[in-house]
C-alpha cells in the first residue's frame, strides 16, 4: 500500500497558534510559526526547492486536494543548461529566468511561496525550519516554522570541492545564475586589468591565464565558450593581449567528458587542442591561491603551481548540510545522498519525498527480487539453480528490468551467461545464488546511481505530480493493479528514467550529442539541434523568446563587454 495515503493527518489546524515571537539569546531574532495559516482540511504539501525537480512537479501539479506551499532561497527558476552561455554574455542572465510567482499565478489552485531556506527538517513533528535573508534595511534575516502533512525536499546540491585548500575562497562556480554573472564580471576585469600600462609582462600572462577545473560537461562547455567569447570577441576589443591568452582544462582522471561516448572524447580533445586549450589530464588540484592553482600528476606524483588569474571549479556535486544533518535523524548518516526507495518516498519516512540532486534512488528491491524469483525456482532450497531452470530465471529478470538489458549491452556482455562465470562453482551445471547475487551486485550499483541532471530531476518532479493528481482516486478505490514487488500492493508503478540524450557543446558552432541507443552526432547541424532543443525546453514562451533573441543578438552585433 501505498502509505501516505493511509497516514495522512493534518496538522496544520490543530495548533491554532499564531504568531509565536521569542527572543534568541545571541541573536535577538524573531522565531515565526505560520502553522496556523492554513486553517483549511487540505493535505499540506510543503516544496522546498525552485529549481528543476521543484519546478517540474509545481507545474505538473494539477489537484485542488492540496494546500500547497514552496520554499525557497530564489524566487525564481533558472535553466542552467545555459548558464555558460551567461559567463560571456551569449545569452543573457535574465532571459533564463522564470519568476516563480509566473508559474504560481498560473495555477487553477493557490500556492504559497516564502522566499527562504529551509536549514532543518524536523521528520519527527512534521516541521521544517525556515530564515529568510533580507537586506538589514528590510528587517534582516527571519526565522519562522511550517507544519506539512507531506514534504517534497527538491533542494538540489551544493559544488563539491572535495575540501580542497583555498577553493572556497579563491575559485568560481558555475551553480547559479549570480556564479554565472560574477564569472562574466571577472573575465572582463581581468582583460582590463591586463591593459593597464603599470602592469608586467609577466603579471599579464598571470592574469590572462584562466583555468577550468573538471573534464565534465560542465567544465567543457563552459572553457568552449570562454574560448569563444576571447576570439570572437575580446580579441578584437583587447588586440594587445591577444597573445597573452590561455585556458587549461585540467582534469583528474585520464580523460574528459567521461559520461560520453569515446567518439565524443576523442573528437573534443582534438578539437581542443587545435583551439589552444591546454587539457591536462591526470592531474589532480591539491591547492588554490589567490594567483596560482597547485596541482599533482596523478602518476608520478610529482607537485607543480600554475599561475593563474581565474579560476572556475567544476568537479560534480554534494550533499547540502541541511540535508546531512535531516539524513543524520531518519538513520541515514552512514549514506553519502539521501536515499529514497522508487516511488522517491524517503527511507524512513513515509511522508517525505526527496528528488532531484538531492537524492539518490536504492533500487534495492532488484536483488530482492531477484533472490525471491531464485527461491521460487529452487524447490528444495538448496542455495543453488539447475543451468537449465536458472536460464528461465534470467529471462525473467531481464523481462522485467530492461535496464539489466541495456547494462549487458553496453558491457559488450552477450547475456548473463558471460556475467555468471564468477558464479559458477565446480559443477557448471550448477548455479550459486549467493554468488551470482555478487555477479550481479556490478549491475544493481550501475542501476542505483542515476545521474545528477535536470533529465532526471524534471522526470521525477513529474512523475510524483501525477502521483499526487492520483491519489485522492486511489484512496476511494484502494485496490491497484497488483505488482510482484516486496510484500503489497502499489497503487503507482515506481520512478522509471528515460534518458533521451547529452549533448556537449565544445564551442565553434560545434556540438556533440550521445541520443538514446548509443547514437553519436556531432557537428555543426547537431549544434543546430542544441538550438532547436533547448529552446523548445525553455519553460515558457516568453524566456524562449528571450533567449532566440539573445543569440540573435549575438550573432548580429557580438557579445557584450561592458564589465556591469
Ligand atoms: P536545482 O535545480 O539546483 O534546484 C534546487 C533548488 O533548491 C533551488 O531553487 C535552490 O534555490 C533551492 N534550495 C537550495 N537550498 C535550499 C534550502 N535550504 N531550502 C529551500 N530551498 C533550497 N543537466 C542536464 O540534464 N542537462 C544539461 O545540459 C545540464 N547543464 C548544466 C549546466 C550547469 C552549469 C549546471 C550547474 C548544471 C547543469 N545540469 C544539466 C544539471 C542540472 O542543472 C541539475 O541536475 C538540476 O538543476 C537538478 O535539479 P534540482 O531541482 O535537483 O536542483
Amino acid at each position: 500500500d501505498h502509505p501516505t495515503l493511509s497516514k495522512l493527518v493534518v496538522l496544520s489546524s490543530v495548533s491554532g497558534g499564531g504568531l509565536i515571537a521569542f527572543a534568541d539569546n545571541s541573536q535577538s531574532q524573531n522565531l515565526i510559526s505560520d502553522s496556523a495559516e492554513g486553517e483549511s482540511k487540505k493535505k499540506k504539501v510543503v516544496v522546498l526547492g525552485t529549481g528543476w525537480a521543484g519546478t517540474s512537479f509545481l507545474k505538473n501539479l494539477k489537484s485542488s486536494s492540496y494546500d500547497v506551499h514552496i520554499v525557497s532561497p530564489r524566487n525564481y527558476f533558472a535553466f542552467t543548461p545555459l548558464l555558460p552561455s551567461v559567463t560571456n554574455g551569449t545569452v543573457e542572465a535574465r532571459s533564463v529566468v522564470e519568476p516563480i510567482r509566473n508559474i504560481v499565478r498560473k495555477k487553477t489552485f493557490k500556492v504559497d511561496f516564502k522566499e527562504a531556506e529551509c536549514y532543518k527538517i524536523d521528520p519527527v513533528n512534521k516541521k521544517i525550519h525556515c530564515r529568510s535573508g533580507h537586506a538589514k534595511n528590510l528587517g534582516g534575516i527571519e526565522e519562522f516554522t511550517m507544519d506539512y502533512d507531506l514534504l517534497v525536499v527538491a533542494m538540489g546540491a551544493c559544488s563539491n570541492t572535495f575540501n580542497t585548500p583555498g577553493v572556497l575562497e579563491y575559485a568560481y562556480f558555475l551553480k547559479e545564475i549570480e556564479d554565472a554573472q560574477k564569472i562574466r564580471r571577472s573575465i572582463i576585469d581581468c582583460y582590463e586589468r591586463a591593459s593597464l600600462p603599470t602592469i608586467s609582462d609577466e603579471e599579464k600572462k598571470r592574469i590572462m591565464h584562466f583555468v577550468v577545473v573538471g573534464g565534465g560537461p560542465t567544465g567543457v562547455e563552459y572553457a568552449a565558450e570562454l574560448h569563444d567569447f576571447a576570439v570572437e570577441d575580446l580579441a578584437r576589443l583587447y588586440p594587445s593581449l591577444k597573445d597573452y591568452l590561455k585556458i587549461t582544462l585540467i582534469e583528474a582522471g585520464d580523460h574528459i567528458l567521461n559520461m560520453f561516448d569515446a567518439r565524443i572524447t576523442k573528437f573534443a580533445t582534438e578539437k581542443f587542442s587545435r583551439d589552444g586549450i591546454d587539457v591536462k589530464t591526470g592531474s589532480m588540484v591539491i591547492k588554490v591561491s589567490e594567483k596560482e592553482i597547485s596541482t599533482k600528476d596523478g602518476k608520478t606524483g610529482q607537485t607543480s603551481s600554475i599561475p593563474c588569474g581565474m579560476v572556475l571549479w567544476s568537479t560534480g556535486v554534494a550533499t547540502r548540510p541541511v540535508i546531512r544533518e535531516f539524513m543524520k535523524q531518519v538513520a541515514q548518516g552512514n549514506r553519502r545522498v539521501l536515499a529514497t526507495d522508487e516511488w522517491l518516498r524517503v527511507e524512513g519516512c513515509d511522508d517525505i519525498y526527496a528528488l532531484g540532486d538531492c537524492a539518490t534512488i536504492v533500487q534495492r528491491s532488484i536483488l530482492e527480487d531477484i533472490a525471491a524469483i531464485f527461491s521460487k525456482a529452487d524447490k528444495n532450497n538448496s542455495g543453488v539453480l539447475d543451468v537449465h531452470d536458472f536460464k528461465e530465471v534470467v529471462e525473467h529478470i531481464c523481462e522485467r528490468y530492461p535496464q539489466v538489458n541495456i547494462y549487458l549491452k553496453r558491457k559488450k556482455l552477450k547475456n548473463f551467461n558471460d556475467l555468471l562465470k564468477g558464479a559458477q562453482g565446480n559443477d557448471k551445471k550448477k548455479i550459486d545464488i549467493e554468488m551470482f547475487k555478487k555477479a550481479l551486485s556490478e549491475v544493481d550499483s550501475q542501476m542505483k546511481n542515476l545521474p545528477a541532471t535536470a533529465q532526471v530531476a524534471a522526470q521525477q518532479g513529474e512523475y510524483l505530480a501525477n502521483c499526487f493528481n492520483r491519489m485522492e482516486q486511489c484512496e476511494e478505490s484502494p485496490e491497484g493493479p497488483i505488482r510482484f514487488r516486496g510484500t503489497g500492493r502499489h497503487r503507482f508503478r515506481p520512478f522509471r528514467y528515460k534518458h533521451f540524450g547529452q549533448f556537449a557543446p565544445l564551442g565553434g558552432e560545434q556540438t556533440a550529442a550521445q541520443l538514446p541507443g548509443d547514437w553519436v552526432s556531432i557537428g555543426q547541424s547537431t549544434q543546430w539541434l542544441w538550438y532547436s532543443v533547448y529552446a523548445s525546453k525553455l519553460v515558457s514562451w516568453r524566456t524562449r523568446i528571450l533567449v532566440i533573441t539573445d543569440w540573435f543578438r549575438r550573432f548580429t552585433f557580438g557579445r557584450d563587454s561592458s564589465k556591469i
